[in-house]
């Protein structure tokens, strides 16, 4: 799918044995992204940005592009058995979770709001996949 060598290489850091998320968004947004409609990226690799040692997912904030990683969602991923669907609710919130950072959302800090932002799985956990009220409003949402 990233065609250039030199674009793949620049995005896989060799060190961190991680992809930057911040070129992949980039270049996501580059070659697939158009005007009108949400182009979201979803992968299975370990993303990370300069800033923080791993992210679930990333956005252009009231941008058109998106991404997220399914690597660090799975309860296997931490030793644990997959139980209840975790993989698939934990991916649900995060792509609505960047997908709200699409439409001009920021982080928020009501506890179950999805737009809470999330350093581990365990913070997915805690939120629900809905928008607050105050987050909801910004959408324009009844
Ligand atoms: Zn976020
Ligand atoms: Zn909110």
């Amino acid at each position: 799918m990233i065609t250039s060598t030199s674009v793949r290489s620049a995005i896989q850091d060799p060190a961190r044995r991680q992809y930057n998320g911040n070129l992949l968004l980039k270049e996501l947004d580059t070659q697939y992204a158009s005007e009108f409609i949400k182009t979201f990226g979803l992968f299975y690799v370990d993303l990370f940005i300069p800033i923080l040692t791993h992210i679930f997912g990333q956005a252009f904030l009231g941008g058109r592009t998106a991404i997220a990683s399914i690597y660090r969602l799975s309860n296997e991923r931490y030793g644990l058995k997959e139980i209840n669907n975790y993989l698939i609710t934990r991916l649900t919130k995060e792509v609505i979770h960047e997908l709200g950072h699409t439409f001009g959302l920021i982080h928020c800090h009501v506890p179950t709001c999805v737009m809470g932002s999330s350093t581990y799985v365990e913070d997915i956990d805690q939120k629900s996949s809905n928008f607050c009220n105050k987050c909801r409003a910004e959408l324009g949402l009844p």
